[in-house]
Formats: C-alpha cells, structure tokens, sequence
C-alpha cells in the first residue's frame, strides 16, 4: 500500500484532530503517502486534497474541532455521486480511505467499499455516544467534561438563588451524555429519550428533596427526549418555585480534547492504518474491553446502540 487518504466528515467532535495526527503519522512511519482530504464528502468531490507529512500534523492534538474540516454533503446518499468519488480516489492513487466520523459518514464508508471497492476503515468520531459495538466514540468523553463542568456551576447559583435550573445537553437519540452528567453532578432528574417523561413523579421527586432540605435543584434533558422549555412548564406550577433555563448547545462539541480522548484517538488512528495495511478493511475501529478490534461496517450500522440501563438506575439510585 502505497498511498491513503484520510477525512473527517459530519459533525465534528474533540479528538478528531488527535486522530488525523495518528494516521499520518503511522502511515508515513510506513512509508505510506497520506492525502488530506478537506471538508469530508464535499470536499473528495471536489478535490479538495492537501498532502500531509509527519510536521503538518504537529501541535494539533490539543485542538478541538478538525484542522481538515467536516461538512455535510447531502448528495452523497446517491450512488452515482458515491461512483464519482471513487474515480477520483482512483484519479489520485487512493489506494485506501480512512473516514472520521458519526453514523451518517460511517454509511457512507461502507457504501463506498460495497458499491465502488474502496477499501475503507471507519473511526467513529461523534459526541452522541450513539454508535454500536464500541463502548466509546471519540469526542464523548470532552463532551461529558464540558457538560459536567458547566452543571457545577449552575449549581452553585442553583444553591445561592433556591431555585430549579433545567439544562438541556446534547443526545438526539440517546440519553448517554444527559444520564452519565446527571449521575456524576448529583442532578435530581433526568430526561431521556429511552423513557418517557412523568412529570407527575418529577414534580413530586423534586418536592420530596426540597423538604428533605436540598436547596438547590438540577434537571438535565437530552434534547431529543424533550425541550427544557417544554420541561419547565410542566414543572413550574407542580413545584411552586422558579425555574431557569441553560441549553448548553454547541459548546458541547468544542474544548481541547481530554486525555481519555487523546488516547482513543491516537490508539484508534493506528489501527485504522494497520487494518487497511492488512487488507483488513470495510471494518470500524471498535473499543472492546479495553482493545481496539475491527468491527464489520455492516454489523455495526445495522445496529442502535443501547443506552446501559444499569447506569440510569444508578442516577435514580444515587439522587
Ligand atoms: P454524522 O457523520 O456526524 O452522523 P451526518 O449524518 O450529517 O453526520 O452525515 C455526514 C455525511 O455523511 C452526510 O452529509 C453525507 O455526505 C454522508 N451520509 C450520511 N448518510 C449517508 C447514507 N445513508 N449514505 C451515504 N452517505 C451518507
């Protein structure tokens, strides 16, 4: 294998960086040529390449976001648009494509090697937590920092002013982030899409604690289970005090990533070049029990990942 590309694609996450690094460097450490490919999908069509060499990855792992940047490129569900991507891999001496990114990318990967014998690897880069078969995605664990970090500080205003903040963090589909802050903040609630919402039983629950004597109060809702607009209606009038309103949104997906992330990206960026070495490809780089395996592209999107209920009970539990 003489020549690779690598993009990062869909939403962006913290860590990607980290990974990108890890790729170049393992393929130029084997003498393998790595082309940069700018602004995921869009960009191949485009040809938006940079060439990459050990230094021009240097000093990024720290960075947040993508120094080859992600889009959305919509056109790419279609399989005339996914054949003139090949071409101008082929074009180019592609001889292997690694993608960085969410469940979207991922399918895109996969139809690229199914359709067009692109040899791919998928590393899954996405704050959701949403991607099957691998205990953690890159950028998760910055996420669950970021959202923590600011639930603490609404907690010391919460406990100043007596009342109840609301604070909605990312999670479309999956209740991970919004369930792993609420358990380590101590938050009294959580809203999540696996479980439908009893604003009754919430309402009370936050009474109960209140003449149990807890004066500061923190809900925390995935937005894909509920608004916190929509949350705070109906608890206003159950509990009688007021209730303020944080929606962490895109502050979610920045910061320099964490050392867990770090890791994940660097140790993840490695295999990824290793499996397509191998001729190992069509497969996501996976965390398993503390190893990085290649999973089937095809197994893992066919999947959803479940939300470890265990974990909500011990919010439930612990609150
Ligand atoms: P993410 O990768 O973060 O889940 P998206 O869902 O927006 O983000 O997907 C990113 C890109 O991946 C899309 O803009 C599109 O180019 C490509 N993509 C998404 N879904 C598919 C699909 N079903 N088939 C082919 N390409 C897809």
């Amino acid at each position: 294998m003489k020549k690779i590309a690598v993009m990062t694609s869909g939403g962006d996450a913290p860590g990607m960086n980290a990974a990108i690094r890890a790729v170049v460097r393992y393929a130029v450490r084997n003498d393998i040529q790595v082309l940069g490919i700018q602004r995921g999908y869009a960009g191949l069509l485009d040809e938006d390449f940079i060439e990459m060499d050990f230094s021009s990855v240097g000093g990024i792992m720290e960075k947040g976001g993508t120094i080859l940047r992600s889009s959305r490129c919509p056109e790419f569900v279609r399989k005339e648009t996914r054949q003139e991507a090949a071409k101008i891999l082929a074009k180019h001496g592609v001889e292997g494509l690694i993608v960085i990114g969410g469940e979207g990318s991922l399918h895109g990967a996969m139809f690229l090697e199914e359709e067009q014998k692109v040899p791919v690897v998928g590393i899954p880069g996405t704050i959701d937590n949403d991607i099957a078969m691998t205990d953690m995605s890159i950028g998760v664990d910055t996420c669950l920092n970021t959202v923590v970090d600011a639930i603490q500080k609404l907690k010391d205003t919460a406990s100043s002013h007596e009342r109840a903040f609301i604070v909605e963090v990312m999670g479309r589909s999956s209740g991970y982030i919004a369930t792993v802050a609420g358990l380590v903040t101590g938050a009294e609630a959580i809203v999540i899409p696996e479980i439908p919402v009893n604003y009754e039983a919430l309402g009370n629950k936050i009474l109960k604690e209140r003449e149990r004597g807890k004066i500061n109060c923190i809900v925390v809702v995935a937005e894909g289970a509920a608004s916190a607009y929509t949350v705070a209606r109906h608890l206003e009038h159950r509990i009688g005090y007021e209730t303020r309103i944080t929606i962490l949104g895109h502050i979610q997906r920045g910061g320099s990533p964490t050392a867990f992330d770090r890791l994940l990206a660097s140790r993840m960026g490695v295999a990824a070049v290793e499996f397509l070495k191998r001729g190992n490809s069509y497969v996501m780089t996976a965390l398993q029990g503390g190893k990085i395996v290649p999973v089937k592209l095809d197994e893992v999107l066919k999947q959803k990942k479940s939300l470890n209920m265990e974990l909500v009970e011990l919010t439930a539990l612990l609150s």
